[in-house]
This record gives structure tokens, C-alpha cells and sequence, in this order.
């Protein structure tokens, strides 16, 4: 098991870098606790799997150093690092038996026959391989063998990291519940250190204990699925996480007070503005907009039924707004007024939480 830190790290493909759209990875510091479960979540071409063959060896970045249990490993092979891998799409033995497979990863190392039978079989168990481990790979379905690939991940109890990168993108969609919670088990009963790949928010706010969002080869915010959706840092995470993500609404600052068509409405951090940004937007979840006789005028023009709530679209002048109403409770139709949780409202200033000391800081 390992404490994985980057210093400075940065990527890009081409060479010599000059501006920052050359970079794949952008500088960033952080970092990742001796068996932690973290997840790499951000959309396609964030950089997710740059940062991810950086930490495993398969590329060298073009600054910075990475470091295993303070150990410089930056120049070190994938080998000398001492990492398992699980990939998109199963890597395995078709010809070989399911024990085979799991073993190979054990005999390779010369793992002793008895460690090895013990180990295969305690992996099999937890992930429901028992009574398949004498049959060959090749008769399974594609979700029997990415459990494999997962098996072979996880059978060595000498590895640094393992690393998932997008693991379940085979996977049937009614099983892939039941495999992100059984990761998770098997996270907790073993806990290595594990960093999991994903553009999809439930499987990292299911699986880890910290998320790391990434966007445009920026690291965004790194926090606990409850912190990403209590205080974003940046108005992506906002956005990215959540369903319906945070309400962005434009407005102005003044006298430290917020002010939206003309009207002030309170938040948590407008004192804290100090000027000079391009943009002003506040941000407020859709769970903390309520209908009420005071506030911002809004004409509702959408009621999407989501099961235990509704999800109501309205307009405030020009700017669209959504509200999470809870099955049962009153809508109106056509014009109404809205009001904003303070402690939930929150000035973003060119896509940063105003007043966030770590501002774009990933530590
Ligand atoms: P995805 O979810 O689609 O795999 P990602 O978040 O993993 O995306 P990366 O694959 O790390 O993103 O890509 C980050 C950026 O680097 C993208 O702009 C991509 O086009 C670019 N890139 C990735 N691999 C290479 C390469 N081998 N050569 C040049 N550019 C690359």
C-alpha cells in the first residue's frame, strides 16, 4: 500500500508546450492517502486517463514528480512501481480456468501453491466467482470475466495501487449496482489504496471516499461526496454533480450584497467579494430553491415528475432556474416568486467560490 503524492505534476503530448490548452494535465499538487478510495471523475478528454498512466509509469510527464510513500517513482517503470491495473474491457486467459486466471497474477511472483489457493478462493467468494473456478474464462458471459479482471486486480496483497479505469463500461446495467457496491466492500475489507476512472457520478460518489473532479486537465476540487454537493469550489462541480446539477444565475455584487433584476438576495459569501471578475453567478441547488411569498419573480414553465419529487423549471427574466419540489406539495402555475436557502447560496466569481481560500487548489 502507498501514499501517492504529485508535486507539481503537468502533461502534454506535443512539445514544448506555450499555452495552456497544449496541456493535457495542468500543473497540480495533491495528495492521495495511504489506502484511500479515490475516484477520478470529470467528462471524456478531462485528462483522467493522462493522470492515470502518469501514476502507473505507462507516461512520463513532461514536469513535476510523483511519489510513492515519499519515494521518487516518477522516472520508474510500471513494474517497479508495483501497481495492479483493471482496464475498460476484461484482460484475461480465455483458455485458462477461472482459478488460472486469478492465480497468474500470484504464481507469477512465485507466490507458494497453498498462499495462492487461499487467496484465489477468498477472492472468488467475495465476488460470487466460487462455483465457476474450474470452469474456462472463455464459457462466461462479458460480465463473469470483467469480474475477473477485477479478481486479478485484486488478489495480490503486495501492490501499491490499484487502479480501475472505467471497470465497468462491459458490465450488464442491473449488475453494475451490485458490483460498485461489492468494490466498495471489498475496498473496506482490504483497503488498499485504490483510484477508480469514471465520467459517471454515481459510480465515483458510490465507490470512493474522496472524488477528485477533474475538468479541462484541471484538478477542480478533491472532496468527500458530501462536500461536493455542499460546497463546490467551482461552478463545474456545481454543475457535474447532482441531478439536476446547481442553478447558475447571473448577477452583481454590490455593497457586498448580491443582486439579481434588481432585487438583493442573501447568500453566504457576497461580503467576501473584493471585485475585479469577468463573470458573477450565484449558485444554488435545486433542492434549496423553495415557492414563497417574498423573493425573486419567476414564471413556471415545466413540471417533471422524478418520483419522490418534482422537478419544476421556471424562468427568472431570462434565466432558467430549477427547483426540487417533494411529491405532494403545492405547485404554482404561471407567475410566482422564489426564494433562495442563504446558507445554501452561494457568489462564484469566474467559475470560483468567492472567499475559498484554496481557490483552484487541489491539495
Ligand atoms: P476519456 O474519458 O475520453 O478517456 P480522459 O478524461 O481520460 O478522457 P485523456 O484521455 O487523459 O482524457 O485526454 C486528455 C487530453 O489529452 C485530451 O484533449 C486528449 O485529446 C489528449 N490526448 C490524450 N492522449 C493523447 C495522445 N496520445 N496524444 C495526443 N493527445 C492526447
Amino acid at each position: 500500500m502507498a501514499r501517492i503524492s504529485f508535486h507539481d505534476l503537468a502533461h502534454a503530448y506535443g512539445p514544448a508546450p506555450s499555452s495552456p490548452e497544449h496541456w493535457a494535465l495542468k500543473p497540480m499538487t495533491m495528495t492521495l492517502e495511504d489506502g484511500g478510495a479515490y475516484a477520478l471523475l470529470g467528462p471524456s478528454g478531462c485528462g483522467k486517463t493522462t493522470l492515470l498512466n502518469l501514476t502507473s509509469g505507462l507516461l512520463t510527464p513532461t514536469k513535476g514528480r510523483i511519489e510513492f510513500d515519499r519515494v521518487d517513482v516518477t522516472h520508474k517503470t510500471p513494474e517497479e512501481r508495483n501497481i495492479a491495473q483493471v482496464f475498460q474491457f476484461p484482460v484475461i486467459y480465455d483458455t485458462m480456468t477461472v482459478y488460472d486466471n486469478l492465480a497468474f497474477p500470484l504464481r507469477n511472483r512465485g507466490v507458494d501453491e497453498a498462499t495462492v489457493a487461499t487467496r484465489v478462493k477468498g477472492i472468488a467468494g467475495m465476488l460470487d466467482l466460487s462455483s465457476t473456478l474450474q470452469k474456462r474464462a472463455s464459457g462466461l458471459t462479458a460480465d463473469g470475466k470483467q469480474k475477473i479482471s477485477l479478481g486479478r486486480g485484486l488478489v495480490r496483497s503486495d501492490v501499491n495501487v490499484i487502479m480501475f479505469d472505467e471497470p465497468l463500461t462491459v458490465i450488464d446495467p442491473h449488475l453494475k449496482w451490485e458490483l460498485r457496491s461489492k468494490l466498495k466492500e471489498l475496498h473496506q475489507r482490504i483497503r488498499r489504496t485504490m483510484i477508480y476512472v469514471t465520467h459517471d457520478q454515481t459510480e465515483a460518489l458510490t465507490f470512493a471516499d474522496k472524488v477528485v473532479v477533474m475538468n479541462d486537465g484541471q484538478v477542480v476540487q478533491i472532496g468527500t461526496p458530501v462536500e461536493l454537493f455542499e460546497r463546490p469550489r467551482h461552478t463545474f462541480v456545481g454543475h457535474f454533480i447532482g441531478s439536476p446539477g446547481m442553478n447558475l444565475i447571473n448577477c452583481d455584487v454590490r455593497d457586498g450584497k448580491a443582486v439579481i433584476g434588481g432585487g438583493e438576495v442573501a447568500t453566504e459569501n457576497a461580503a467576501k467579494y473584493k471585485g475585479g471578475a469577468r463573470t458573477l453567478q450565484l449558485g444554488i441547488r435545486p433542492e434549496f430553491v423553495k415557492f414563497s411569498s417574498e423573493g425573486l419573480p419567476v414564471e413556471v414553465t415545466k413540471v417533471a415528475d422524478a418520483g419522490r419529487f418534482n422537478i419544476v423549471s421556471v424562468q427568472a427574466g431570462n434565466q432558467p432556474l430549477k427547483l426540487l419540489v417533494p411529491q405532494g406539495a403545492a405547485i404554482p402555475s404561471g407567475s410566482a416568486k422564489v426564494a433562495f436557502d442563504p446558507a445554501r447560496a452561494r457568489i462564484y466569481a469566474d467559475g470560483w467560490l468567492v472567499g475559498d481560500d484554496a481557490r483552484g487548489a487541489a491539495q
